[in-house]
This record gives C-alpha cells, sequence and structure tokens, in this order.
C-alpha cells in the first residue's frame, strides 16, 4: 500500500520534473485543460488536430513527406511554430507519435500505475505521451567563420533512455487507430522503397549485381515493355518483396540503366548485373513547390550557379530544413551572401518554396568511399549510390 501511494508520488514528482526541463515537448493538437494543478488535464485541441488529422490522411494515402510539406503550404496551414513552411521532421515526429495512437485499455493499464488507470474516463480513448525517454545534453562548440574568426553555436545531442525508464502518460485520443496504423505503414513503405540499396557493386568491377532475392527489379521502356540487356532503359520498375507492412508493386523509377550482355560475372554470383547507368551521378533535388506539389530541380541549375563560384571545389547538400553550400578554397574578397541570394533567386525561379541556404568554407569537400566529391547530394541518395 505504502509503496504504490511512493510509486504515485514519485511519478508526479517525474512528471513535473519532466515539464520543467522541457523536454515534455509540447504535442500538437493537444493543450493544457482547465483543471488548475492538474498535469493530467490535457485536452484535445481542435483546429490543431484537425491538422494533425489531415497530415495522418495525406500519409495513409500515400503521400512522401515532402508532398504533405507542399500540400500544407498550398492549403495555407502553417506549422505548429507559426512558419509557413512544415519541417519535414516535424510531419515525421507527428506520425510516428504514440500521443495519435489509441490504444486499448489494456494496453494502457501495462503503462500506468493503478492510480493514474482510476482517473481515466471509461468510456473513453486514451494515447500515451512518452516522458522521460530521452536524455539531451547540449554543449558549445565553435567552428571557423571562414573569415578568420569562429564561431560558437550549441548542439543537442540526444540519446534515449532504455525502454524500463519511460514513463507513460495517458492523453485523450482522437483519431482512429487505423489511420494511424495505416499512416505508418504507408511512410515505412515508401521509405524503404527509397532509401534500400537495389544492387550492389561487384569486386571484380564488373557492374552492379541486382538482389534479385530481395527486389524484383525489371528495366524498361517508356511504356514498361522490357529492353533487352546492353539498352539502356528509360526507367525501371521495382517490386519489394520483403516488405510485410506494404509490399510495392511494379513502383516506377525514373533511372536509365543497363543489363549487362554476359551473365556471368568472374565472382561467381548468379544475380543479373547492371553495367550502365544514366541520370543519378548527380542527385535531382527535389524542393516543395508554391503551386503545391514538387519541383525536381536538375543537376544543371546548380551547375550554372556554382561553377561561376571562384573556389577550388564545391557540393550541394540537402538538409531537413534547406541547403547547405559547401565551399573550399575560396579566392579571396568573394562574398557568401551574394551566392545565397543568387541559389534562392534561381530556386524561385523553378518554382520552388524558397528554402534556407547556408554557406560553410571547408578545407576539404567530403568524399565518398569509393573517392568521388557529389556536387550535389540529396538527403536520402539515390538507390544505386555504391555503398
Ligand atoms: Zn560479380
Amino acid at each position: 500500500m505504502e509503496d504504490r501511494r511512493g510509486q504515485a508520488e514519485e511519478f508526479a514528482q517525474e512528471w513535473t520534473a519532466a515539464e520543467q526541463r522541457g523536454d515534455a515537448a509540447h504535442a500538437v493538437g493537444l493543450q493544457q485543460g482547465s483543471v488548475p494543478g492538474a498535469h493530467d488535464a490535457l485536452v484535445v485541441h481542435e483546429p490543431e488536430m484537425v491538422v494533425v488529422e489531415r497530415v495522418f490522411r495525406m500519409a495513409a494515402e500515400g503521400f512522401g513527406v515532402g508532398k504533405i510539406q507542399s500540400r500544407l503550404y498550398a492549403e495555407g496551414l502553417p506549422s505548429p511554430r507559426g512558419r509557413d513552411v512544415w519541417d519535414r521532421r516535424v510531419i515525421r515526429k507527428i506520425i510516428k507519435s504514440d500521443e495519435y495512437r489509441p490504444l486499448t485499455h489494456e494496453e494502457i493499464s501495462e503503462l500506468v500505475s493503478p492510480e493514474v488507470l482510476a482517473r481515466l474516463e471509461a468510456d473513453r480513448e486514451y494515447s500515451v505521451q512518452w516522458y522521460n525517454r530521452d536524455q539531451v545534453t547540449v554543449r558549445t562548440i565553435s567552428e571557423s567563420d571562414g573569415n578568420g574568426g569562429r564561431t560558437y553555436k550549441k548542439r543537442k545531442t540526444q540519446r534515449r533512455r532504455p525502454k524500463e525508464e519511460w514513463l507513460a502518460i495517458p492523453v485523450p485520443a482522437y483519431l482512429p487507430r487505423d489511420l494511424v496504423d495505416r499512416a505508418r505503414a504507408a511512410m515505412d513503405a515508401s521509405k524503404g522503397a527509397e532509401r534500400k540499396h537495389l544492387a550492389r557493386e561487384c569486386e571484380q568491377h564488373r557492374g552492379m549485381h541486382l538482389f534479385e532475392d530481395l527486389v524484383i527489379t525489371e528495366v524498361v521502356d517508356k511504356d514498361n515493355r522490357p529492353v533487352p540487356p546492353g539498352v539502356y532503359g528509360h526507367k525501371v520498375l521495382v517490386t519489394v518483396l520483403f516488405s510485410r507492412t506494404m509490399p510495392l508493386i511494379r513502383y516506377g523509377m525514373s533511372d536509365s540503366v543497363k543489363l549487362a550482355t554476359s551473365p556471368h560475372c568472374p565472382c561467381g554470383r548468379t544475380f543479373a548485373l547492371i553495367d550502365g547507368i544514366q541520370g543519378r551521378v548527380e542527385d535531382v533535388l527535389r524542393f516543395p513547390a508554391t503551386s503545391g506539389e514538387q519541383v525536381s530541380v536538375e543537376p544543371i541549375v546548380f551547375h550554372r550557379v556554382m561553377d561561376s563560384v571562384p573556389a577550388g571545389g564545391w557540393q550541394v547538400a540537402e538538409g531537413p530544413e534547406g541547403l547547405t553550400v559547401l565551399l573550399s578554397g575560396v579566392r579571396e574578397g568573394f562574398a557568401d551572401v551574394t551566392l545565397v541570394d543568387t541559389l534562392r533567386r534561381e530556386l524561385k525561379a523553378q518554382g520552388a518554396i524558397v528554402p534556407q541556404v547556408e554557406v560553410r568554407r571547408v578545407p576539404n569537400i567530403p568524399r565518398t568511399t569509393v573517392g568521388k566529391a557529389p556536387l550535389i547530394r540529396a538527403r536520402v541518395p539515390g538507390p544505386w549510390r555504391k555503398p
């Protein structure tokens, strides 16, 4: 008896502490209720929850995070922080968050103390908010500012604690569970299709072997008709066999590849070989467009701007909130701000919602393991990229 009471008090203290530390992040669509001092009185904030539901519905329909971002912009729905353009990480976080996934009474009872359980209304559905889940450490780091001085930035690192240490706080549920599950499954499936490598380079350097045991890859022309080995196709159709949540069937990817004419490779692998890839040598970057769709920006657009920069080397890399431009060996007197303006103007001309652009001076442009320094680098690399 004493023990239980102790548990409940400890729980209340932990909760207050979590709030004070600020790691109990504000959940979009939930707000503090009107009961003074009652920590567990979170209520649904309907205007926000309607937007959250919109995010889940789009995800369940198979929209990727980038497309959801564009649609929210086009529909004039500002981000939780009041910005016009949503951060893709926030969208992803919402879809993955347990705060929106209703649990059964049994499931809840395994996660909370009997005192907390007793306070819940029997005829309502609840989800959980996790407290004490992440340990956040803030460090100050110094970086060269590119002009001989140094700038200081705060870097936050986050470590997930073991699950036994997490604290579950019931919060009112609003969305149907199957909507949340469908949205998560669709997001996992599309991520899988983009991220999983389809082929791996052979050590005999004859090309790349397709992972034929995991993925069926068809090299086809514009009308989905197979092209013979030795001929470049217009695209590839990918069928993923290993995804349990949502198998992908003949998913079209705009890569032009060529199967090797000889099926035999000295390495002994029997998987088909690809010995030519066109396009995708550099990544095509995609941005949310002012039209509500997405715009693909071809490498040539960046080359036009970057090749006139008096620098020894450059790289344009996509980040979660915008672009980072790396420059090495820059001639004295060059103003980064001019480059930022030109890039933003070019992207606007392409129909993109203008992203943040950050220029960083570096001693060397980072190379991949195969020795090339890609000039344009997407955050999610193309599936043909060598490991
Ligand atoms: Zn081989």
